[in-house]
């Protein structure tokens, strides 16, 4: 089947500083890289690498052609992915020698989605077919209305978290995916509502899957060192949604999950650093 991702594209700016610079202040960096980034793109090309067929939904401006480009040599299909007057979504991201981060996000284009693009994108969707979704765009509400209607299965991570959208989007989710603050944050916010399946991640500690009403599975972490975690969320959740999509039961899909997630995290990077199926398979032994 498809997994149809409405989601963020981002151009990553990371910068190398000394320290992070203070109010006033002006540094200068040690190295510069600009990388394909977005949660969306990266569960993308999570679920690509898995070997799921994924059509990739979302909007760049002419500055971003380049990292479209990127998402289809991934084998991602980009083909309702618009080029929108403004500026493509960026990040700048500047990272101090022991790691510590400061950044700056422009939604640009991934704020510009539309609901006909959308429409057209969905139109030979149905049941068995997946749609993934997350908070860095819009139209995801108006998307799992449509998603529901045909039958898809609506797996969406509430990140960055908005307490208002994952109060809204409850009803139409089949599998909600969150770490563990946005699971907090979750509760907080929360009330009386019924849950949909509900998937938590704890970073080293592994990771459960909740079934609505029924029995939770967990499955540990794997035991790497871990260089960069940017990402890990994004590469667990991309990698499950194949999971499913190919077929497989929620353990095994979570233990995929775990294992490509596990992989990206050993090395730097995100999108770039996600590992091939091949190599989870041979991780897994
Ligand atoms: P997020 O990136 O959204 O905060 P988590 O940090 O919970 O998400 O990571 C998602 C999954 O990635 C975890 O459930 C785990 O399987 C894997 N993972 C994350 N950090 C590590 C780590 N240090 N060692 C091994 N696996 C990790």
């Amino acid at each position: 089947m498809t997994i149809y991702n409405l989601g963020s594209i981002n151009a990553d700016y990371v910068y190398d500083v000394p320290h992070l610079p203070a109010g006033g202040e002006t540094i200068a960096a040690t190295a510069h890289r600009v990388g394909l980034g977005g949660k969306g793109a990266n569960q993308s090309v999570a679920a690509r690498l898995a070997g799921a067929e994924v059509r990739h939904i979302g909007a760049v401006g002419a500055d971003g052609r380049w990292a479209v480009e990127r998402l289809r040599g991934f084998g991602v299909d980009v083909a309702h992915v618009a080029e929108v007057g403004g500026p493509t979504a960026h990040a700048i991201i500047n990272v101090d020698p022991q790691g510590e981060n400061m950044i700056v996000l422009l939604a640009g284009a991934n704020a510009l989605q539309d609901e006909a693009r959308i429409g057209a994108a969905l139109a030979d969707a149905g049941p068995g077919d997946t749609l993934l979704l997350q908070n860095e765009t819009t139209c995801q509400l108006s998307a799992a209305q449509r998603a529901g209607a045909c039958g898809m299965r609506v797996i969406y991570s509430a990140a960055p978290f908005q307490a208002e959208a994952v109060k809204q989007m409850l009803p139409l989710t089949t599998i909600l995916v969150l770490n563990e603050v946005e699971a907090a944050q979750l509760s907080d916010t929360l009330g009386g509502r019924m849950l949909p399946d509900m998937i938590v991640t704890r970073g080293a500690r592994g990771a459960s899957w909740a079934v609505r009403g029924g029995e939770t599975v967990e499955i540990p972490a794997f035991a790497v060192e871990a260089v960069d975690t940017t990402g890990a969320g994004d590469c667990f959740i991309g990698s499950v949604a194949a999971c499913l999509d190919l077929g497989m039961g929620r353990e095994e899909a979570l233990r995929y999950g775990a294992a490509a997630a596990a992989l990206q995290v050993s090395r730097p990077g995100t999108a770039d650093a996600m590992p091939p199926r091949d190599e989870v398979l041979a991780f897994l032994g």
